[in-house]
């Protein structure tokens, strides 16, 4: 159904007769309160965000999408939309409403010849590289595989590749989407052009992205991995990576991290990515691996998907997030201290601070191009509080936030709207930077009742 014109939207209330139609409707499935796997179906990755949806529409194909945003809208529902679930925030969940569930949307088609990849919005990192990879190509993704795809290119995408072949939504030629009245589009340069620029770091604010078109790349194997050393070295360490990261090409891109080994020791990670030629990589990594005396040099020839898979055992399924973060234009000696200081007073060993370089071709573009505004050199520097026990989580949120009060003043403008968390909502327009008036008035065009607003919302426009 197309909605020309939608009605007035005050309460959340479900209609049972109109879910068993939508049931019958659907290709995927409808988990409601009383149906086993309810309990599993509504979880996100964020174990904090504990959250009971009327109904997890779990969708096939773009008509169960259009038929659940039907749903929702009829029945006064709340809508969250999930791709893989990932968000810090809890932005894929909701009490009362409806979860928009995409999981089951995994389907990939690769183009080898022309360098295409058309992937369905359900898909996580490592399953979209492990089929790309089948054809020795890749899009640039982010660093841990079990993220989602779909929540992380609507808000930018910064992983390894970056320097190399610019963000994950840099990436993207084109998107099918349906939006708030239930039509299904398509959004490329050339049809529904502000659409498309809007989807490029807009996040999920203009309807549900169903697939994308993403441009390949030939990459891999790659050189790089981990070069470990504890955390008392962490202020030469830091040092030696700021000027090792400013000198590095857009082939290698780097992030620094303090956090915790296996065995329960504080240290301090440099992790690489060189994804030029070998020999070229052994030597520019050659002075990272002789800096101090590491306790692990884990650099090395890899598969790419081997190295997009090595942060992944950081983020166990289960534990409790809260994320603060800021942009470090430079990584001075104060900084550092700050850094040091509150990798020591961590709570919890499982937190970790990282300083990941944006870079090279994600720098380079010009911030107008596409919605995501942040388009020079920084250090994108997020605090992953993570704990298991729900009765630790104070300790662990005042730490966090009484570390980002002591780095606000190194933190220079913006911040990445993926790493808002729960209580980001005061820092959503410095997210959308100088571009947030722009997608004020595209989302007045394509959501103009901010029907979809359980996210890092951008509110419509008024009219005129
Ligand atoms: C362990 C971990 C590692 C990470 N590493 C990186 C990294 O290296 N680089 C990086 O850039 N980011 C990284 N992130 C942040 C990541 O980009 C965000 O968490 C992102 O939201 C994950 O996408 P998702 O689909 O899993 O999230 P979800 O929680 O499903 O969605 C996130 C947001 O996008 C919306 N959304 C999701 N799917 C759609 C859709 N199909 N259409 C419309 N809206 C949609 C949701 O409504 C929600 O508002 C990491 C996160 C985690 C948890």
């Amino acid at each position: 159904m197309v909605h020309s014109q939608r009605g007035h939207r005050n309460s959340a209330r479900l209609d049972k007769s109109a879910l068993a139609n939508l049931r019958h409707g659907l290709r995927g499935d409808v988990i409601c309160p009383e149906d086993a796997g309810y309990d599993a179906a509504r979880r996100v990755f964020n174990h904090m965000i504990d959250r009971y949806p009327a109904a997890i529409l779990s969708c096939a194909d773009d008509d169960d999408v259009s038929r659940s945003i039907d749903f929702a809208y009829l029945n006064e529902l709340p809508i969250a939309v999930r791709g893989g679930g990932h968000s810090a925030a809890g932005h894929s969940t909701c009490d009362g409403g409806i979860v928009i569930d995409l999981s089951p949307m995994k389907r990939v088609e690769v183009d080898p010849t022309n360098r295409i990849a058309r992937a369905g919005a359900g898909l996580t990192l490592g399953e979209l590289d492990q089929v790309t990879q089948q054809h020795g190509l890749a899009t640039p993704l982010g660093i841990a595989s079990i993220t989602g795809i779909a929540g992380l290119t609507l808000g930018g995408g910064v992983g390894w590749l970056n320097g190399k072949h610019g963000l994950t939504c840099d990436n993207v030629v084109s998107f099918k989407i349906v939006t708030a009245d239930g039509r299904k589009l398509q959004a490329g340069p050339g049809e529904n052009a502000e659409l498309y620029w809007a989807l490029r770091g807009g996040g999920g604010n203009f309807g549900v992205v169903t697939s994308f078109e993403y441009r390949l790349h030939r990459v891999g194997p790659v050189y790089g991995g981990m070069v470990i050393h504890p955390l008392d070295r962490a202020r030469d360490v830091l040092r030696f990576y700021r000027e090792f990261a400013a000198s590095s090409p857009d082939e290698l891109s780097t992030l620094a991290s303090l956090g915790t080994s296996p065995d329960g020791d504080p240290i301090i990670v440099v992790s690489s990515c060189y994804s030029g030629p070998i020999e070229d990589g052994e030597r520019l990594l050659k002075p990272l691996r002789e800096f101090g005396r590491p306790l692990l040099d884990g650099v090395g020839l890899q598969e790419y998907v081997e190295l997009q898979n090595m942060k992944d055992g950081g983020f166990p399924h289960g534990n409790q997030h809260y994320w603060k973060s800021g942009f470090l234009y430079e990584i001075s000696d104060d900084a550092i201290e700050v850094l040091i200081d509150s990798a020591r007073t961590r709570p919890s060993p499982l937190t970790g601070i990282g300083l990941q370089h944006v870079h090279g071709a994600a720098a380079r573009v010009d911030p107008e191009a596409t919605a995501f505004a942040h388009r020079n050199e920084y250090f994108d520097c997020p605090a992953l509080t993570q704990w298991r026990d729900p009765a630790e989580a104070e300790p662990n949120i005042q730490w966090a936030r009484d570390h980002w009060n002591a780095m606000k003043q190194h933190f220079g403008q913006g911040i990445y709207v993926n790493n808002l968390g729960e209580d980001g909502v005061d820092q959503v327009q410095a997210a959308y930077g100088a571009n947030y008036h722009r997608l004020a008035q595209i989302k007045s065009r394509y959501d103009p009742e901010n029907l979809f607003r359980l996210n890092q919302n951008i509110e419509p426009a008024p009219a005129g």
